[in-house]
C-alpha cells in the first residue's frame, strides 16, 4: 500500500532509539523527510545515519536537545520547514511509589509525558489545519487502559494528555480540516526502556533477568514482545493518507496483554 505521504516533513520526537526510531525509520522509508530529536549526540547521529541509508531520497535533520523544555522543542520546530506530521515522544518517568514522590517529580513527569506533547500541538495543529493535511500521534502507554501499580507518575500524566487530546482532536477546526490526533499505547516492546525496567524488577526480587524478562513474556497472548519496526509501520499507517477518518482513538498494541473486550 502507498501510505501517499512521500516529500512530506515529520518532527518525531525522542528518536534515537526505540519506538521513536522505529516510526522515523518507518516514515523515512515512505519518504517522508524527518527532523529527529534525542539529548545524546553520539546516538542521535548514529541513527540519523541509518535512516539516510534507508532512504537516500529524503532528509534527515538531527537535532540534538531535551525535548521537554522550551529550548529543546524550539530547535526541533525551527528545525522542520514545515510540520505535516508529528510524533511524540519523550522518556516515561521513572518507577516507584507515590509516597516517595514529591510536587517536583510529579512536575517533571507532567511536564515530559502531556504539557511537552500539548505545547508541541499547539505550535503546529493550526498550520496543519490551514494547508488541510496533519497527523499527530502521541505515543503514551497501556497504562492509560490498564494501570501500572509502579508506574503511576505515568499512569497519572499520560491520562491528562489522553484526556485533553480526546476533547481537541474532535474540534471541528481540526478534524474537519483533514488534521487528525491520535494516541498509540505500546504494551511491553524490545526496547532500552523495557531492559531498564526488567533489570530494575530482577535486581528487587533477585531472580536472573532472563527469568522476569520470560515471565513478562508471558503475560501476552502474543508470548513476545513487540519489535520497534512493527510500532513505527502502525504509526506510519497513522500518518498515512488513509488514515484520515480515524479521529481522537486511543490505540492499544500490545500483543493481547490487555484482556477486555473492548
Ligand atoms: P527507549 O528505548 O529508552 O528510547 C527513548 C528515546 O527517547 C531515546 O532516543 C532517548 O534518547 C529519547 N529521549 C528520552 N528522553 C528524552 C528527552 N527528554 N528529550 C529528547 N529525547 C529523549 O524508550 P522506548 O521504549 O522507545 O519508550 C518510548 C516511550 O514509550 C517512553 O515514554 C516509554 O515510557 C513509553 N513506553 C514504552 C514501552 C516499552 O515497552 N518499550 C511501553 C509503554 C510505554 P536520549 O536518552 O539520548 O535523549
Amino acid at each position: 500500500m502507498d501510505l501517499g505521504i512521500a516529500g512530506k516533513w515529520a518532527l518525531v520526537c525522542a528518536a534515537s532509539k526505540g519506538l521513536g526510531k522505529g516510526c522515523a525509520a518507518a516514515l523515512v522509508r515512505e519518504g517522508v523527510n524527518v527532523v529527529i530529536t534525542a539529548r545524546g549526540e553520539a546516538a542521535l547521529q548514529a541513527t540519523a545515519a541509518e535512516l539516510r541509508a534507508l532512504n537516500p531520497a529524503v532528509q534527515v535533520l538531527a537535532v540534538a536537545g531535551d525535548i521537554t523544555t522550551p529550548a529543546g522543542r524550539a530547535a526541533a520546530l525551527a528545525a522542520c520547514p514545515q510540520v505535516d506530521i508529528l510524533v511524540n515522544n519523550a522518556g516515561g518517568p521513572p518507577p516507584g511509589d507515590f509516597r516517595d514522590w514529591d510536587r517536583e517529580a510529579w512536575i517533571k513527569a507532567i511536564d515530559a509525558n502531556m504539557l511537552t506533547p500539548i505545547e508541541l500541538i499547539k505550535a503546529v495543529a493550526d498550520g496543519m489545519a490551514e494547508r488541510g493535511f496533519g497527523r499527530i500521534v502521541n505515543i503514551t502507554s497501556g497504562a492509560v487502559k490498564a494501570p501500572i501499580d509502579i508506574l503511576g507518575l505515568s499512569n497519572g500524566a499520560r491520562s491528562g494528555l489522553t484526556g485533553f487530546v480526546a476533547g481537541l482532536a474532535r474540534q471541528a477546526k481540526l478534524a474537519s480540516r483533514n488534521v487528525t490526533i491520535n494516541n498509540l499505547l505500546p504494551g511491553a516492546y524490545d526496547t532500552d526502556r523495557l531492559k531498564a525496567t526488567l533489570s530494575g524488577a530482577a535486581a528487587k526480587t533477585g531472580q536472573p533477568l532472563e527469568a522476569v524478562a520470560e515471565a513478562r513474556r508471558q503475560q501476552s497472548p502474543a508470548r513476545r514482545f513487540g519489535s520497534a519496526e512493527e510500532f513505527g509501520a502502525y504509526c506510519a499507517f497513522l500518518c498515512s493518507v488513509h488514515a484520515g477518518f480515524v479521529v481522537g482513538q486511543n490505540l492499544l498494541t500490545d500483543g493481547g496483554a490487555y484482556p477486555g473486550t473492548f
